[in-house]
């Protein structure tokens, strides 16, 4: 008996039939793609590794064309060694009728002159041989004005326009000596050899630069909605909003726990949808507040995208944290985690970065960041250092890069743990505004109002203004009429 029959058997002896029916359904929902996590083994993909896949190669290509490469080579002095050796003179080449060549022509290599060279092409009459070094050469090199304004980082040559999408350019490097594409075709299996003959397109083999052309609107990050509820005209007391934020953010309890608290525990009614109301509208304000507070920046960021559902279904938030400090440098919410979503989070982490200082990403192998840190570096002047960014892949160290860099993973990892528990007793969100309102709370609470362990218990961003204020309501309160006053 195969295995599948084998597993069949055993789960319809240990489980009932409801059991079973849910099991379908969450592989189907797998099997769909309907889930981010866990993804069923792909064998194919194990097996061909260099299958194509969206990669986005570390170096960015050049904006100059590569300079004529150094003559070698002296002809003075070559001809000098040759008459040490052969105890004569090289003699100039003789010539029958007048010389045809251009006056300002001469030898690439070592530089002699047009008396020393042949032309070795016949009637094409475009290539010379050199008497002195024995080397072929261009009569003119041609310089052709190319319509791309990239080259090849790898071998110079100029890329050409590959494809044109509403969302980027692709280019791509024509030659086929570039090293780039010698190593890729070398790094082939014998069976994905075949395969790439039969299927050309389908390995990614050359050099590509994909050009984004994202509007400085799109680059905003996900920002609540303005509210319906005007937080200055509170008929409630203050102190009923700042213990809302108290135990629906900072203690993470779910809009209904909280209303029942407030109800129960401090005698003031309120249902919670206006615990929702109330938290959205003071969202509205944090978020304006945590991107004008925002502390110094080292010279690293540490990101990674996590998953909430928003109406039934997936949506990615992206974290930037800086590891020094502890507080985070950014925060999007997106329906993808697509290049666009992953660089508006990597330029609201470098944003109030100063002008002659570039950071250090530390990402998961989402080849989204390494297109966002091209495009944020493509748009940087030529005095202004480049951003880095370094990939840890996988679980395990299989490389030096992982290996250096997964302790600053780890320090996303656990944030991201932290939000998910923030973030659980909501159980999904019915609009999008509600969950960019829960997480730019938890932004403010993880920065201004959450002592931290590895702190020695002191928030991330210390306001001077809340110094003074002892309890938690207080200090939301104070928080929110920082954020109301500008
Ligand atoms: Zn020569
Ligand atoms: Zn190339």
């Amino acid at each position: 008996m195969g295995k599948i029959p084998r597993l069949v058997l055993w789960l319809c002896r240990k489980f009932a039939r409801q059991d079973l029916q849910e099991l379908v359904a969450q592989l189907q929902d797998i099997l769909a793609g309907r889930q981010p996590e866990p993804q069923p083994r792909d064998d194919f993909r194990q097996e061909h590794p260099h299958y194509r896949d969206f990669y986005v190669d570390p170096l960015a290509p050049r904006t100059q064309p590569p300079p004529a490469p150094a003559r070698t080579l002296d002809w003075r002095q070559l001809r000098t060694q040759y008459q040490r050796q052969h105890r004569r003179p090289l003699a100039p080449i003789r010539r029958a009728g007048p010389n045809p060549l251009p006056s300002r022509c001469c030898c690439a290599h070592c530089g002699a002159p047009r008396d020393f060279l042949y032309r070795n092409d016949g009637r094409h009459a475009c290539q010379l041989r050199c008497k002195v070094c024995g080397r072929v050469s261009q009569i003119a090199r041609r310089h052709r004005p190319t319509k791309t304004p990239y080259w090849c980082p790898h071998c110079g040559r100029s890329l050409f326009c590959w494809k044109q999408r509403a969302d980027c350019t692709l280019y791509k490097c024509p030659s086929e000596r570039c090293p780039h594409y010698l190593q890729k075709q070398q790094a082939l299996h014998w069976n994905e050899k075949l395969l790439q003959k039969l299927c050309r397109t389908q390995f990614k083999l050359r050099y590509q630069y994909r050009e984004y052309h994202f509007q400085p609107a799109q680059l905003a990050p996900a920002a609540p909605d303005r509210p319906t509820v005007d937080l200055t005209r509170l008929h409630r007391s203050s102190n009923v909003l700042g213990l809302v934020l108290a135990f629906h953010i900072s203690f993470a309890l779910s809009a209904r726990k909280t209303a029942q608290v407030l109800r129960r525990v401090f005698d003031v009614p309120l249902s919670y949808q206006s615990v929702l109301n109330y938290a959205q509208a003071a969202a509205y304000y944090c978020h304006a507040f945590n991107l004008r507070y925002k502390a110094p920046l080292s010279d690293t960021a540490t990101g990674d995208e996590t998953y909430l559902r928003v109406a039934g279904k997936y949506q990615y938030t992206f974290f930037f944290l800086d590891p020094q400090g502890h507080h985070i440098t950014s925060y999007h919410v997106a329906p993808e985690r697509d290049t666009l979503a992953a660089t508006v989070a990597l330029g609201e982490a470098a944003r109030t970065l100063p002008e002659n200082q570039a950071l250090r990403f530390i990402t998961d192998g989402n080849p989204a960041y390494q297109a966002g840190v091209h495009f944020l570096n493509a748009h940087r002047t030529a005095s202004q250092p480049p951003h880095t960014l370094r990939q840890v892949i996988g679980l395990e160290n299989l490389d030096a890069v992982s290996k250096q860099f997964r302790p600053f993973k780890q320090l996303i990892e656990r944030l991201n743990r932290t939000y998910k528990y923030h973030v659980r007793p909501a159980c999904g969100f019915a609009t999008r505004n509600g969950a960019v309102a829960l997480t730019t709370l938890f932004v403010t609470h993880y920065n201004f109002l959450r002592p931290h362990l590895s702190l020695g218990y002191r928030v991330p961003i210390p306001l001077p203004e809340l110094s003074s204020i002892t309890t938690l309501q207080g200090q939301w309160n104070k928080i929110l009429a920082l954020a109301l006053a500008s």
